[in-house]
């Protein structure tokens, strides 16, 4: 049988994007050696790097590149001391990423963070806290919600008050297609969903609470619990090690995924992946790692590549249905980080087996793990 073949965008832009890319794209190379299936990656200019090629932070051929790819890898965008030399709306934060995010119809935002027992030092809570280690995956609702909804306007009042409205607006089917992520996810880990709502207050809450516990029902091999939002803020920081899966409308998890982002010990270390549509065997994933271009140590071969390194693996596992492949790369990342291969963002000179390496050494020794 020929190998599955994929078409993939590789967006790095700006500041570290660059150099934690080609350190995915190393990963991915080996990954292919391993299993059965091939990648066309097409790398295009995106951010202050699209904006020097064609005055344009998404150029045209960057956004065509897109629409022909099965999915995006992208590393990250804007430069602090550029960014306010030009107009707002065309600042490649919102000019470039907004405006795929638009372009591709992305509703699910995927956040897993994961803390292994050799990063302990690196999470802010105490040991007895992380119990065997910190495994997460947050799956939030990105175009519905309290950021989308209308009315949504400032009216003047008089006599110097002004009142703000944000509308929460949910409607049964963008609960549907959510739950759906969130399930078929617990499905490939520990069969847990944790929805989020505010039931006991919010209308909205009490829909969320409905649709999911009826989408729930197709799922019988996933346990589904309900939880308060301020209870599951609450319990991110007491008890983390309870949750698997976190499902969660779009405001709160915003919010939640920050918070249990700062449980992975680095932004170095955070994937993320944003889901469209799915068509053939194939769904619409932009990939990303959380943290941003970090300029304090661009160019320096300073960066931790592994964000950038598990989106990769992530745009196997959601993007093309690479179980096995994603959870290779997934290992080889655990392995080297059990090995005592630390960055400078994860390093501690307590740890008796650090080995302090760069970005390229640290790509290289995933590559070379897989
Ligand atoms: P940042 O995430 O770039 O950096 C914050 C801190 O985290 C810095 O000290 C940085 O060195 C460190 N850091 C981030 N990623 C790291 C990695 N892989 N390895 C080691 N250390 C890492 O955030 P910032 O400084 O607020 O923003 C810098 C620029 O990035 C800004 O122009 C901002 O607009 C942009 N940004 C882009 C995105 C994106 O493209 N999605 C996201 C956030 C910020």
């Amino acid at each position: 049988m020929s190998a599955k073949h994929f078409k993939v965008a590789a967006l790095a832009g700006d500041g570290i994007g660059p150099e934690v890319m080609l350190q995915a794209i190393k990963v991915l190379r080996g990954a292919e050696k391993k299993f059965d299936f091939k990648l066309e990656i097409t790398e295009a200019p995106v951010g202050w790097a699209g904006i020097d090629f064609a005055k344009k932070a998404l150029p045209d051929i960057t956004l065509a590149v897109c629409k022909r790819s099965d999915a995006i890898l992208f590393g990250s965008v804007g430069l602090p001391d550029r960014d306010p030399t030009i107009p707002k709306e065309e600042r490649p934060e919102r000019a470039a990423l907004l405006r795929i995010r638009k372009e591709f119809g992305l509703f699910a935002n995927l956040r897993p963070v994961r803390l292994s027992k050799a990063l302990a030092h690196a999470c802010p809570l105490a040991k007895e806290r992380q119990g065997e280690g910190i495994d997460i995956l947050v799956v939030r609702e990105l175009t519905g919600g309290m950021y989308f909804g209308q009315p949504k306007t400032t009216e003047d009042l008089g006599a110097g008050q002004r009142r703000a409205i944000d509308t929460m607006v949910y409607t049964t089917a963008e609960i549907e297609r959510i739950a759906h992520v969130a399930f078929k996810a617990a499905q490939l880990r520990r069969k847990k969903v944790t929805s989020i709502d505010k039931a006991n207050v919010l209308e909205n809450g009490v829909l969320w609470r409905e649709v999911v516990t009826r989408v729930g029902q197709q799922y019988a091999d996933v346990a589904l619990e309900h939880m308060f939002v301020d209870n599951g803020a609450m319990q991110l920081m007491l008890r983390p090690t309870q949750f698997d899966v976190m499902l969660c409308e779009n405001m709160f998890g915003d919010i939640l995924s920050d918070e249990a982002a700062a449980l992975g010990g680095s932004l170095g270390m955070l994937p993320s992946a944003s889901l469209g549509a799915t068509s053939g065997e194939c769904t619409f994933g932009f990939y990303e790692p959380a943290g941003g271009t970090a300029p304090d140590i661009a160019g320096k071969n300073l960066a931790n590549p592994i964000a950038q390194i598990l989106s990769s693996a992530l745009m196997l596992r959601h993007s093309f249905g690479l179980n096995e492949a994603a959870a290779a790369i997934e290992s080889a990342v655990g392995h080297v980080i059990d090995t005592g291969y630390r960055t400078g963002d994860i390093f501690s000179a307590s740890e008796p087996n650090a080995r302090k390496v760069g970005t390229r050494e640290m790509g290289e020794a995933i590559a070379a793990a897989i």
